[in-house]
């Protein structure tokens, strides 16, 4: 393209080019000649991102579809995304890190189709009917055949880094090299940043109060109207078609590192905080666990495991207690991590389902996915040991109570205190029962415990064995019936209601 004269691409720098069907040239996908306003192809064309995004929310809710399948709960959230992107508006997420605000922009990215038609070799993927960069206009309106491709979906993360600078964001173009005789393909005429590889897909800014204010002040052109303003080389407006959305840490929302006003007056801020329910917490992590997606199905821990160690990472976020003040709430990757842990130990065993023992002797593995995530305001005097100790006592506690409300028997009460002993050894002041394979198949021969266990959902043995476990413990937390000794458990002598009421 060396025969471009410079006044021919002064001229098409500035100028909004935007093709019919009857100025276009013709346009090829892999040397074969296509027609891009066919029904087959015209949708992955012309359409904005924005109506991208409406059209799939739109066919989804008539549909009676969750729109974010990828987020687990937050209606409210939700709503309020698929309202600002339906205006048209730039997103702000706020919340502490690990509440999905990344997710949510990934989530918001799948709303765009999975591939776009774009302009062959385009650094920022122009759409062949209405590019940006000059090197795609000057081909379209100047080239009989322009060569086509398809990208696949977009997403940007442009990272909150103080550091950042104007060429890694916005980027720049210089005619002055084309004068020089550079060719107009060449990358250093034009130097797209992050910003401007966003187009057609999401730009994440993430962290976006990290961003240097005389940078932010950049995004204002961005956010309002679609376009930025290379400030590197030559000043030149680009139009740019992104979602843009941005996420803050509420620390960073106004403070040391604050988005400035004008930049949050540009943006509707939605907040994302921790998970409301404790099924949601669940959800999250069984969904998200190493094992989950290294095996794509997941690992089989009762739900009796999972709401104690989801219980434990939510009890450290509202610490009723009120003696230790976490500097940040422990985030879902806490939970998920948690999970892990408790699971890697039970595949170490060789064992499919989780016992108490996995949680480790001192809850070892509790300790190694929260270690590091808990963080005591300044002055604070728990040890992080003891503040562990204490989050998965409460959470066995709350279980355990409330496995003896749900499932143990109100009425016969006696007869299933009976059944237990009968499992157990003879010892002095009780029947010590020892937790074995061989345990679970003498269950099967006492009605009371075996309905107990089918309530509980424990169906093969070693599902049933974790059943067992988890009711012996309950007994032992929540009543004098059971004492827990070593790794049995003794169903007491004394102080049985049962005998005595019979
Ligand atoms: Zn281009």
């Amino acid at each position: 393209m060396t025969d471009v004269s410079i006044s021919e691409i002064e001229d098409i720098v500035y100028r909004d080019v935007r093709l019919t069907q009857g100025s276009a040239p013709r346009f090829y996908i892999g040397g074969e000649e296509v027609d891009i306003w066919s029904d087959e192809l015209s949708f992955y064309h012309t359409l904005t991102t924005v109506d991208y995004a409406r059209r799939a929310i739109t066919e989804a809710e008539k549909n009676g579809l969750d729109v974010f399948p990828e987020i687990v709960g937050k209606p409210l959230e939700k709503e309020l995304v698929k309202n600002a992107l339906y205006s048209g508006s730039p997103i702000l997420f706020k919340g502490d890190r690990g509440f999905g605000k990344t997710t949510f922009s990934k989530a918001v990215a799948k709303l765009l189709p999975p591939k776009l038609l774009a302009v062959k070799d385009c650094r920022i993927h122009d759409d062949p009917v209405h590019p940006a960069c000059f090197s795609c206009k000057w081909k379209v309106t100047h080239l009989e055949r322009v060569e086509l491709s398809w990208v696949p979906r977009i997403w940007v993360r442009i990272p909150g880094d103080p550091m950042l600078t104007t060429r890694q964001l916005i980027g720049g173009v210089s005619i002055q090299k084309l004068r020089e005789g550079f060719d107009i393909d060449h990358p250093e005429v034009f130097i797209p940043g992050r910003a401007l590889k966003a187009n057609r897909g999401v730009g994440y800014f993430d962290e976006l109060g990290a961003i240097p204010s005389s940078l932010q002040t950049m995004l204002h052109e961005l956010f309002e109207e679609r376009q930025v303003t290379t400030s590197e080389g030559d000043i030149i407006p680009m139009h740019v078609d992104s979602i843009e959305i941005a996420s803050t840490n509420p620390s960073n929302y106004r403070g040391t590192s604050a988005i400035k006003e004008p930049l949050l007056d540009r943006m509707e801020v939605i907040e994302v905080g921790p998970p409301e329910t404790v099924e949601e917490e669940i959800e999250i992590a069984m969904r998200n666990m190493y094992y989950t997606r290294r095996f794509g199905k997941r690992p089989p821990i009762p739900v009796w495991h999972q709401r104690i160690l989801a219980q434990i990472v939510r009890s450290g976020r509202s610490n009723s207690k009120g003696k230790v003040q976490l500097a940040a709430e422990l985030s879902c990757r806490a939970t998920i991590k948690v999970f892990d842990h408790v699971y890697s130990r039970v595949e170490r065993r060789g064992a499919s389902v989780p016992r108490l023992m996995d949680y480790g002797e001192n809850y070892e593995m509790i300790k190694l996915a929260l270690n590091g995530r808990v963080e005591f305001e300044f002055g604070s005097r728990t040890t992080k040991n003891d503040f562990i100790n204490y989050l998965v006592n409460e959470a066995m506690k709350a279980e355990c109570k409330h496995v003896y409300d749900e499932y143990l028997p109100q009425d016969n009460f006696e007869v299933f205190v009976r059944e237990l002993k009968s499992l157990g050894d003879r010892v002095q002041g009780g029947w010590r029962i020892s937790l074995s394979e061989e345990l679970v198949t003498r269950t099967s021969k006492l009605p009371l415990v075996s309905t107990v266990l089918k309530k509980m959902g424990a169906h093969d043995s070693e599902t049933k064995l974790s059943a067992l476990e988890v009711v012996l413990n309950s007994l032992s937390l929540c009543s004098d019936i059971v004492a827990k000794m070593d790794h049995s458990y003794v169903v007491r002598e004394a102080g049985d209601h049962g005998e005595a009421a019979v």
